[in-house]
């Protein structure tokens, strides 16, 4: 390669990582000098913060680098496997313990899948040795293939129920125009099925789709799944310490027992239809974003789109662009995030690079995951030295950080001072979901067949939809993005435990989970995607379920270990972690703000988000502390 092909393809490199995937794949660790180190608190900036000099440092060693690893002689290097944790400091800029390190070497995965599970032996765990099935794991999106697959790898046996036709879940589901996934693709995907050459920064939904039906296939899951079938109860039978599922099949009910239930239902799932007056009276088509009716044309059709949240900022443009007229209703407008990339596909020298670099697309995950993740929600966090108005921001971050995005906003409106006024928030930044831009908001906004509403709605009525200022918007379509039943966890289905207690009764309205994945008077039920685990700024929601499936996994080694046959989380442990959750929710924006969001219950809780570090997440699930549970075994056996 000469030099010229070198300088193209590190033009399209991000230069930390590929430093890093250098000295790595070379075993040269001079290609990461003390001199370029990267400052932590500007890891959100293109090159972590270097001056002219250090980048013109860095380009020279990257050149070196590749010269090095493509020489003809390079075949004798072989990756320095034993550099991979003084590289993740280096590449971070931080001052990591080990468990933190170990937890990026995990995220990173250059050297193989790191999670994969030490078997267990199954006989050792009475509820593995009974007719039916160990484990029930209910759905077969991004969290239940991944539940079967760990535990599969441990040697537990385990059949995946879902109500579809297909795995995915979400990707499945969601088939609207423009969907796709807002966390860097690199980042949104298992750290042990990553995927180089993602077409796109953040890819559409069927690359996501095509992408979970991979790995179940590759897992050899496929034929551990019943398609089809809806659980409608679950019931936990203490004689023989078993939960018996009843299933929704086409043949009618069926009753299944499991010695444990692993439930992956998902947080959005269920969609949320607004509670308007004269909803059902509409004469024309209406459906909701999460089941896009791909047999209604829309060319030249007036059309009324509730919503202006993360889903619908993605297929309204493409509604704009063939109806006749597009009326969006807001109720609250999002805060825009700028993603020039967001709709591009991967620069092709990147691509190239990821090809010609051994395990280059890794560091470049482990940057993504280090610069979006832990980096950016600090800014949402309540700072108690802060006085100004906290419906407006909660620290001097979440200060710039909105004067930053009104920035944006103007910028993208400046032209449209009508338009400006509707589409700044009034409240703080990450107290709503916050919404990927490029430019493409305002251009769909600004087109002349185009109206934003913002004051509200009275009803909808037989001809369209009539606001709160006493107008009638006439329309031919009404499309719902109102998003998802997100408190209403693991409904609709009726779970009953011990001594017959109603977990939706027990929850109240304000579902918790110990570690986001146990609930006390629930033995052996251990949730996915549970409460207190969805993230709103700071990562993908698969990193969640890689830390769950792992504790999930290791509550049943617990059982194996101690012959026993059932867990129960303790009421004490509960109680305290939902009180640390609480703790820490009601210092985030998202907590403080009284701006009505999915993440509340309607409590007013938070039972949706994550409010600590991500890497507390990985050390809380790292083992079940067995103080925390109660060993049981069937009645008359204890
Ligand atoms: C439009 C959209 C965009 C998103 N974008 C992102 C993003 O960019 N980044 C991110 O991290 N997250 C994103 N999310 C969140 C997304 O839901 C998760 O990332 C992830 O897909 C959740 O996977 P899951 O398996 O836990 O749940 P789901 O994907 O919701 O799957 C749940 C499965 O359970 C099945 N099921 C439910 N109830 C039953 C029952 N009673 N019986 C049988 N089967 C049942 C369902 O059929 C489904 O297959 C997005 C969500 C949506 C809706």
């Amino acid at each position: 390669m000469d030099a010229d092909q070198i300088e193209q393809l590190i033009a399209a490199s991000d230069l930390p990582s590929l430093l890093a995937a250098l000295a790595h794949a070379t075993g040269d660790p001079g290609l990461v000098p003390g001199g370029l180190w990267l400052d932590p608190d500007l890891a959100l900036q293109p090159e972590g913060g270097w001056d002219q000099e250090q980048l013109g440092r860095a380009r020279e060693l990257a050149v070196s680098g590749l010269q090095k690893l493509t020489a003809p002689e390079s075949g004798e290097d072989a990756p320095d496997d034993a550099l991979v944790p003084e590289l993740i400091d280096w590449l971070t800029g931080a001052d990591l313990d080990d468990g933190y390190r170990r937890m990026l070497a995990e995220e990173l995965a250059v050297t193989g899948d790191m999670r994969i599970p030490e078997p267990i032996t199954a006989g050792d765990w009475p509820a593995a040795n009974t007719r039916d099935h160990a484990v029930a794991v209910i759905g077969a999106g991004m969290s239940g293939i991944l539940a079967a697959h760990r535990l599969e790898q441990a040697g537990i046996d385990c059949v995946v129920l879902d109500k579809n036709g297909d795995v995915g879940g979400t990707w499945l589901e969601n088939t609207y125009p423009g969907c796709r996934v807002d966390v860097f693709n690199h980042v949104y995907s298992y750290s042990g099925e990553q995927r180089p050459d993602w077409p796109e920064y953040h890819s559409s939904q069927p690359v996501l789709l095509d992408y979970f039906r991979d790995c179940a296939r590759r897992w050899g899951i496929r034929d551990r799944i019943r398609f089809d079938v809806q659980v409608d109860s679950l019931a936990w039978d203490d004689a023989t310490c078993r939960w018996v599922i009843r299933l929704e099949t086409s043949s009618g009910p069926e009753d299944i027992t499991a010695g444990a239930v692993v439930s992956a239902v998902g947080q959005l799932n269920r969609p949320l239809m607004p509670d308007i007056e004269g909803v059902d009276s509409f004469v024309g088509e209406q459906f909701h974003s999460s089941a896009w009716r791909h047999d209604i044309d829309w060319q030249d059709l007036r059309v009324a789109v509730i919503g202006t949240g993360a889903s619908a900022l993605q297929f309204i443009p493409h509604l704009a662009e063939a109806a006749a007229h597009v009326t969006v209703f807001q109720r609250t407008p999002p805060w825009l995030i700028p993603r020039p990339v967001y709709h591009e596909p991967l620069a092709a020298g990147l691509l190239r690079l990821f090809e010609l670099v051994p395990g280059y697309a890794h560091w470049f995950r482990l940057r993504l995951f280090w610069c979006t993740h832990e980096g950016t929600v600090g800014a949402l966090r309540r700072d108690p030295a802060w006085d100004g108005p906290l419906d407006q921001a909660v620290s001097r971050r979440n200060e710039e950080t909105r004067k930053l995005l009104t920035m944006y906003l103007e910028h993208q409106f400046g032209d449209r001072p009508d338009l400006l006024a509707k589409v700044v928030p009034d409240y703080p930044v990450g107290a709503k979901r916050v919404v990927l831009d490029n430019g493409i908001w305002a251009r769909t906004l600004k087109r002349p067949n185009v109206e934003l509403v913002s004051g509200g709605i009275e009803r909808v009525e037989p001809d369209g939809v009539r606001g709160a200022d006493g107008r009638l918007h006439p329309a031919d379509l009404v499309v719902y993005g109102t998003g998802f039943r997100a408190s209403e966890f693991l409904m609709p289905m009726r779970v009953t435990g011990r001594d017959g207690d109603d977990l939706h009764e027990t929850w109240n309205g304000d579902a918790r989970a110990y570690n986001g994945v146990c609930v006390p008077g629930f033995p052996n039920l251990f949730c996915l995607y549970g409460p207190n685990t969805n993230i709103v700024v700071n990562g993908s929601i698969i990193y969640f379920a890689e830390c769950a499936a792992h504790y999930v996994v290791e509550c049943m080694r617990l059982l194996a270990e101690r012959g026993a046959t059932a867990m129960d989380c303790r009421p004490d442990a509960y109680e305290r972690y939902a009180a640390l959750m609480d703790e820490h929710n009601s210092q985030m924006a998202w907590g403080i703000s009284p701006v009505n969001s999915w993440y509340k219950s309607p409590s007013g809780g938070v039972a949706q988000n994550w409010p600590l570090p991500l890497v507390d997440y990985w050390r809380q699930t790292r083992r079940p502390d067995p103080a925390d549970f109660e060993l049981i075994e069937p009645a008359g056996r204890a």
